[in-house]
C-alpha cells in the first residue's frame, strides 16, 4: 500500500513525525507492506514551488493508495492568484472525497463535557454547500457585485445529497446503535435542505432497520450538549457538518482527540479535524491522537484491523491515565513523550 504523506503547516510536522513513529511501530501487525513518501504542501510548499499544493502532489495523491494530511494555515494564505490554494480543499475535489466521517466518543477517564455518555459519528458532504473553494465548476463561489455587499452562493445537489446519505446509512446499518439523524435547516432554506431532506427520506426506505429521524441543526447543537446519547450517526451538508464536528468533538475531550477520514469511490485521506493551531506550533505541545487516530480510520478503509486496534488500545491505555496525557487533557507530556509512549505500548502490548 502507498500512503502520501502531507505534514502541512503550524503543527502539522510535529504530528505528522508522531503518526509516522506509530505507523511504523505497527508495521509488523499491518497484512501488507506499507510505503509512505513524503511530500511538502502549505508555506513550506509555496517557499519553493510557488504554490501551497502544487500539481506534482496533486499527481502523487492521485497516485497513491492513500493519503495523511496534516492541517493547513489556509486563512494565512496569500489570494489563489498568488499560489494561496486551500490545500485541504483541493484535495477533496481532486480526489472526489465527498464524504468526511467525524467520530467523536468519550474515552474512559478523560473528562468530558459530555452529559452522558456519547458515541457519534458526523458523516459530514464534502464537496458542495457553503464553501466557496469547492462547490463551482469554474471560479470562487462567493463574490462582491458592489462595495459593501457579499454574496455566498450554497450549492446543493441531489447527486452529492445521495451519495452522502448512503454513505450514512451504511455506517449506521453497520453500528449496535442504528440511528441516524439528518440535520437540516430546511424550516429556512426551503429549497436547498428541502432538497437534501427529501434525498435523504428517498435512501432511509432501503434501510428499514434504521431508525430514521430529522432534525433541525440549532435543535442538534442543543441536544448533542444536553442529551447527547439520543444520536448515533449525523447525516448533514458541507458547513453545519464542519461545526457540529468540532461541537461534538470537544465534548468529548478536545480537538485533540479528533481523527477523521474523507472518503471517496476510490481515494481515502486522513485528516485530524481541527487546524494548523498557529498558537502551539513548534512546542512540543501539540496532541497526535487526532491524527494517529484519523491514520487508525485510514487502516480499517484498508481492512488493516489489527494494526488499527493495536493502536487504539495504545491510544486508550495512553489517556486512560493522567501521566500519559498531553497538556490539552491536563496532563506534561509534550507531543515527543507521548509519541514514545504510544510507541511503547504498541510495540510491547500482545
Ligand atoms: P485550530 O483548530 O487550529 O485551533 C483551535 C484551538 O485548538 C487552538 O487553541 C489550538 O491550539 C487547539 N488545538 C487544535 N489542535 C490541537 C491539537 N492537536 N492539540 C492540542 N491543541 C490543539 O483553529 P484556528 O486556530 O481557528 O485555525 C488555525 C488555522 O488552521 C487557520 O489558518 C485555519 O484556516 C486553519 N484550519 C485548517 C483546517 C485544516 O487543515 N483542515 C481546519 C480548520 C482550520
Amino acid at each position: 500500500m502507498r500512503l502520501l504523506s502531507l505534514a502541512g503547516d503550524g503543527i502539522g510536522p510535529e504530528i505528522m513525525t508522531a503518526t509516522l513513529a506509530v505507523l511504523d511501530a505497527a508495521r509488523p501487525l499491518c497484512e501488507r507492506d506499507i510505503h509512505v513518501e513524503s511530500r511538502q504542501i502549505g508555506f513550506a510548499a509555496l517557499e519553493g514551488e510557488g504554490s501551497t499544493i502544487p500539481p506534482a502532489v496533486i499527481k502523487a495523491a492521485l497516485a497513491a493508495d492513500g493519503v495523511l494530511l496534516g492541517p493547513v494555515s489556509h486563512n494565512a494564505y496569500p489570494p489563489r492568484e498568488a499560489g494561496g490554494l486551500n490545500p485541504s480543499g483541493v484535495l477533496r475535489k481532486e480526489l472526489d472525497l465527498y464524504a468526511n466521517i467525524r467520530p467523536a466518543r468519550v474515552w474512559p477517564g478523560v473528562r468530558s463535557l459530555a452529559n452522558g455518555p456519547m458515541d457519534v459519528v458526523v458523516v459530514r458532504e464534502n464537496l458542495e454547500g457553503f464553501y466557496a473553494d469547492r462547490n463551482m465548476h469554474l471560479g470562487p463561489g462567493e463574490f462582491m457585485p458592489t462595495p459593501g455587499v457579499a454574496l455566498a452562493i450554497r450549492r446543493i445537489t441531489e447527486h452529492a445529497s445521495r451519495r452522502i446519505a448512503e454513505a450514512g446509512f451504511a455506517l449506521a446499518a453497520s453500528r449496535p446503535v442504528r440511528k441516524l439523524a439528518a440535520i437540516h435547516k430546511a424550516n429556512v432554506m426551503r429549497v436547498s435542505d428541502g432538497l437534501f431532506l427529501d434525498t435523504v427520506r428517498d435512501v432511509a426506505k432501503a434501510y428499514p432497520d434504521v431508525r430514521y429521524e430529522e432534525v433541525l441543526v440549532d435543535a442538534a447543537a442543543a441536544h448533542l450538549v444536553r442529551s447527547p446519547d439520543r444520536f448515533d450517526v449525523l447525516v448533514t451538508t458541507n458547513m453545519f457538518g464542519d461545526i457540529l464536528s468540532d461541537l461534538a468533538s470537544e465534548l468529548c475531550g478536545g480537538l485533540g482527540l479528533a481523527g477523521s477520514l474523507n472518503a471517496g469511490p476510490s481515494h481515502v485521506a486522513a485528516q485530524a479535524q481541527h487546524g494548523s493551531a498557529p498558537d502551539i506550533a513548534g512546542q512540543d505541545k501539540a496532541n497526535p491522537a487526532s491524527l494517529i487516530l484519523s491514520l487508525t480510520m485510514l487502516l480499517r478503509h484498508f481492512g488493516e484491523t489489527c494494526a488499527a486496534d493495536r493502536i487504539e488500545g495504545a491510544v486508550a491505555a495512553c489517556l486512560a491515565n493522567p501521566k500519559t496525557r498531553t497538556s490539552d487533557l491536563g496532563g506534561e507530556l509534550g507531543t515527543s513523550a507521548f509519541t514514545r509512549q504510544l510507541v511503547q505500548r504498541i510495540e510491547t502490548t500482545a
